[in-house]
């Protein structure tokens, strides 16, 4: 028996069969017995078969992913009939009289060297592209074949080294048990999704996973620890935890429509975070009380190019529709730092979390910003909408922002376009400079939303995708807590609302403290609604007089 450490992602425990999805390195050799001629005639075949299968793969994709999902597909298929690469490989076979192996390889190095000293980013990105083309090229030629989540038939614990969001989107969910990666952390977005989705996931195991390819193992995303072959009473003891946590899972859907109140009759209310209008069924099938975060980036990150104020207006509308007037607070593009798009040209930058990003690109890049204002604006009218702006640091950037929202308004009102009147409009405080100048920004808008996912990095001086730095990032902090106090003391004097939407609304530690400070709503992903409201049943605040967050 193995035990591996990591960091939990996502809570739950699983036992099942552990299988490691990564490619496999096939053995390259250079020298061929063959002619050039034969050895050009095997490089053609593995390419015609391995447009084949990317065709394939984009056709299955449309189905099961929509079309932005799958375009990729057809782009690695078109890159395989380029001809400057098809002239190099074969000018490489003909003057080294090497194996269409080797020179599927090198083409693909020096395609990928020459994208990747280009200046656009876009060109830059395909450099990996055209490494993966190539790859595939050469598994087939070396007859490596990659392990297919379609060939498998009983559910598994997928491993794998890192996960994209995007990729996390398209697995299908009901083969996978749990998720085990090499990397991540707690609050990448990869972890998040996985959370929102309600799946097992320990990430940040370390290298070497593939290792344990087909073995048995348990995976206890509670505690952040992944066992290999487990012994008879490991077994049992999480078979125990299984159990008890059905039993849990029963005992929460009895709280399905009760009120979010502690004993003695402090209410709070309690939100959904979402990353796509699919997400709403969530949030409704565990009784959030509306959407407290949809981070509307999602929509730009699977899309080809900026989605258009048509595409964006249909997503905001169906999400405004699916939550029956219930409120819906819809974020405005936070795109940069890790999430970043291949059709916008993002520069590279020394630190991107504290760099191009957020409100910052949608108030320089003022046609990008009303495009997603409009589209807002114009949902406005199917459901009770509130608009919230990221990484806010200056009262400035919000004056300039509350006269883009008017201007765009009037401008669709005089369009004889319906807007709704009442839409509220709040800020991200994730930055120290926001949660200290909170009184002035208090007088700007109506709410405020803790990003305490932001908020500890940038107090803490902890960057929140390093695993490295995990025991250093805690939203518990002392220091974060007093800008949370000191924040929410202002906007409450000030008549305004206050809410978290970091990940560490749903730390259950911490629930005594945000009714201590009177935080007024917590949104959360969608499978921990119920676990906050079992948590607060039992909560009796007159009896926390000598609690330590009294002292903060
Ligand atoms: C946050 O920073 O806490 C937040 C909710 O935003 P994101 O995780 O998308 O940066
Ligand atoms: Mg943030």
């Amino acid at each position: 028996m193995e035990k591996i450490i990591g960091i939990t992602a996502s809570d739950g425990v699983v036992i099942g069969k552990f299988m490691f999805f990564g490619t496999q390195k096939p053995v390259v050799e250079k020298a061929s017995p063959l002619s050039a001629d034969l050895e050009k005639e095997r490089f053609h075949s593995a390419r015609r078969e391995a447009i084949q299968t990317l065709r394939d793969l984009f056709k299955t994709a449309v189905q099961e992913a929509g079309e932005s999902h799958a375009e990729i597909f057809e782009v690695h298929a078109m890159m395989l009939e380029d001809l400057d690469y098809i002239e190099y490989a074969e000018s490489l076979i003909e003057r080294e009289g090497c194996t269409a192996q080797w020179a599927a390889q090198r083409t693909g190095e020096q395609f990928s060297r020459i994208f990747s000293e280009m200046s656009d980013d876009y060109m830059r990105e395909r450099a990996s592209d055209v490494e993966d083309i190539s790859s595939r090229v050469v598994r087939i030629l070396c007859n490596v074949k990659d392990l297919n989540l379609n060939d498998i038939q009983d559910k598994i614990i997928f491993a794998g080294d890192d996960l994209m969001p995007s990729q996390t989107i398209q697995l299908d969910r009901s083969k996978i048990l749990g998720f085990a990666t090499q990397k991540g952390s707690r609050v990448s977005h990869v972890a998040i999704l996985s959370r929102t989705l309600g799946i097992p996931s320990v990430v940040g195991l370390g290298s070497g996973l593939i290792d344990y390819h087909n073995k048995t193992a348990v995976l206890d995303g509670d505690n952040g620890i992944l066992w290999i072959d487990p012994d008879k009473a490991t077994l049992a003891f999480y078979q125990q935890q299984i159990r008890l946590r059905q039993q849990e899972e029963k005992d929460m859907a009895a709280l399905i429509g009760q009120p979010n109140q502690t004993a003695d009759c402090i209410t709070i209310e309690i939100n959904g975070n979402i990353g796509c209008p699919e997400d709403c069924e969530l949030v409704k099938q565990n009784d959030g009380s509306g959407i407290g975060l949809f981070r509307s980036e999602f929509l730009y990150m699977e899309s080809k190019t900026f989605p258009s104020e048509d595409v964006q207006y249909e997503a905001y509308k169906k999400v405004l529709e699916a939550m029956e007037g219930k409120r819906v607070i819809i974020r405005t593009l936070d795109l940069g730092a890790d999430k970043k798009v291949p059709y916008f040209n993002f520069d590279a930058e020394e630190n991107p979390a504290m760099g191009f990003r957020a409100i910052r690109i949608s108030l320089s890049q003022r046609e990008v910003f009303t495009t997603q204002l409009r589209a807002l604006l114009r949902a406005s009218a199917h459901g009770k909408l509130a608009l919230m702006f990221p990484m806010i640091t200056s009262v400035e950037e919000v004056k300039k922002i509350k006269q883009i929202v008017t201007e765009t308004k009037a401008q669709l009102i005089h369009e004889k376009i319906t807007v709704a009147e009442d839409i509220e409009l709040g800020i991200m405080v994730e930055t120290p400079a926001a949660a200290l100048i909170s009184d002035l920004l208090a007088d700007e808008v109506e709410f405020f939303s803790f990003g305490t996912n932001d908020l500890t990095q940038y107090t803490l001086a902890a960057d929140r995708m390093n695993p490295k730095v995990e025991s250093l990032y805690d939203p518990g902090h002392l220091a974060i807590l007093r800008l949370l106090k000191f924040a929410t003391d202002n906007a409450h004097k000030k008549g305004k609302w206050v809410g978290v939407c970091g990940e560490s609304a749903a730390d259950i530690r911490l629930v005594p403290f945000y009714f201590y400070i009177g935080i007024d709503e917590l949104s959360v992903v969608p499978s921990a609604i119920l676990k906050l409201r079992s948590a607060m049943k039992d909560l009796d605040m007159k009896s926390l007089r000598n609690d330590r967050f009294l002292n903060i």
